[in-house]
Parts: structure tokens; C-alpha cells; sequence
């Protein structure tokens, strides 16, 4: 019996059982406690929030600023980054953060699956103390690193002459990752919070908790922003009784059982 519903299960259900077998309640209060009382004594929440706001904003300021005769055909990179960050986003979260790679890509997987998934499931997704962000948001210099690996695209388009949509491009990759992190940070307040209690961001935190079931983690709701590229790519997981389009449901191994596991 156990064999015959093993030979169904896809290789990412296996894996997030594998992952999650030695999860309990107990074991993750602990490590809550842990990383809480590791944190330097410097460590503010608040700046840790304000700081990946800041520094997008004002690149998307001074991008703006810098830009010169714009034409309305260039205003289409919005949309384009748009919709390249928000399949970025899915990948990035599949394929770096739910697998173990080389090098300093190693860290990032230790920081989300065995740390910040341990932490959060589906039925605890509320932080406790502000300096959970710690385990929240992205490491302070991550806006940083994703700007800086922007430099080499934006020199070369303005090498070509495409000065405002470099700048276009730049502005809304930072716009973008602004929302990823307060986004996320929203899914984790409490759900009785002015914020959480928005209909849009109870949505969202939906969407985002059924992730967190250690179950559905290595497959379903990559997405943390907009749901699109899980759409798209049919790993947008509805509860059983549901909703799915049957678009969804052609191209999912039937999500329903991962539920009742
Ligand atoms: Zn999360
Ligand atoms: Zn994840």
C-alpha cells in the first residue's frame, strides 16, 4: 500500500517530507529561542525594515530623476520587468532557496527551508517579537546584492544607447523587491493586525501560509508578491473543495493528496 502511493508522489513531495520529518513544535520553539538570543545586541527591526525601503526608494527616485526624452514605447520595460521579476521570484524561490546549491548559494537554502520554514508553518505564521524579522526579511545587504548584479545589464544597455530603459528596468527591479520584502513581511504579522486584517493581504498571506505546509513546500506557491507565475506554471495549490481551474489541474499531480498526508 505504502509502496503504491510512494510510486505516485512526486520527487519534491518526497523531498519535503524528508526535509520536514523532524519538525515539531517543541524542536521549533527552541530554535526560535535560539536564533532570538544569538542576535548582536545592535540588532534593530526597525531599521532592518526601513533600511530595503530606503535604498529602493530612492534608486527608483534617482532613476526617475536621470531619466531624459522619454518616449511612450520605452514605458513598456515596465511591464516587461514586471512580469521577468515575478518569474524570477519563482525560481529563484524553487530552485535556490528549496535546494541545497554550491558556495554562498548554500546559505541562502540554510536561511529559508531548514530555518525560516522550520519556524513558520502553515498554523504558526505569526512572528512574536519584532525582532523575528531577523528570520523574515532578507539579510539587510540583499537589496544591495540584487542591484549589484543589475550593474553589469545596465551598463551594457546604456553602452547601447537605451539610457531610459536602463533606468526604467532598474527603478522597477527595485520597486519589485521592495514589495517582495514588505509583502512578506505582511504574511507574517499577526492575522488580527491592522495590516494583516487588509482583504487583499489576508489573500495573499493565504496563498503564502499554504507554502509554508511543510508538505506543499518543495512544489506549490513559489510566488510571495503576485501569484502569477504559479498560475502560469501550475503551481498555484487551492485547498481540496476549492476552486481550480482545470488548466491547473491538468498540469498538477493532484495536490489534494498532499493535504491529507
Ligand atoms: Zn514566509
Ligand atoms: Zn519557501
Amino acid at each position: 500500500m505504502e509502496a503504491t502511493s510512494l510510486k505516485h508522489e512526486n520527487i519534491d513531495d518526497l523531498e519535503a517530507r524528508r526535509i520536514s520529518k523532524d519538525w515539531t513544535l517543541e524542536g521549533r520553539n527552541q530554535l526560535r529561542d535560539q536564533i532570538l538570543s544569538a542576535l548582536p545586541g545592535w540588532y534593530s527591526p526597525l531599521a532592518h525594515f526601513l533600511f530595503p525601503g530606503i535604498f529602493g526608494v530612492a534608486t527608483v527616485v534617482v532613476c526617475c530623476l536621470l531619466l531624459r526624452d522619454l518616449r511612450s514605447i520605452e514605458l513598456v520595460t515596465i511591464p516587461i520587468t514586471l512580469l521577468l521579476s515575478n518569474a524570477i521570484e519563482w525560481r529563484a524561490h524553487k530552485h535556490v532557496l528549496h535546494k541545497r546549491g554550491p558556495g554562498p548559494l548554500a546559505m541562502l537554502f540554510e536561511r529559508h527551508t531548514p530555518m525560516h520554514h522550520r519556524l513558520y508553518t502553515y498554523e504558526t505564521m505569526e512572528i512574536r517579537d519584532w525582532r523575528e524579522l531577523s528570520m523574515v526579511l532578507l539579510p539587510w545587504f540583499g537589496i544591495v546584492s540584487i542591484l549589484s548584479l543589475q550593474l553589469p545589464l545596465l551598463g551594457l544597455a546604456l553602452l547601447l544607447g537605451f539610457r531610459n530603459v536602463a533606468l526604467l528596468f532598474m527603478a522597477t527591479s527595485m520597486f519589485y523587491t521592495v514589495m517582495y520584502e514588505w509583502m512578506h513581511m505582511a504574511y507574517h504579522l499577526p492575522k488580527d493586525s491592522f495590516i494583516g486584517r487588509r482583504p487583499l493581504i489576508r489573500w495573499l498571506a493565504e496563498h503564502h501560509a499554504r507554502h509554508h505546509d511543510p508538505k506543499l513546500m518543495q512544489r506549490w506557491n513559489m510566488n510571495v508578491t503576485v501569484p502569477l507565475w504559479d498560475w502560469l506554471r501550475g503551481t498555484y495549490y487551492r485547498a481540496p473543495g476549492v476552486f481550480v481551474p482545470t488548466r491547473l489541474r491538468a498540469s498538477s499531480s493532484e495536490p489534494a493528496r498532499a493535504e491529507s498526508r
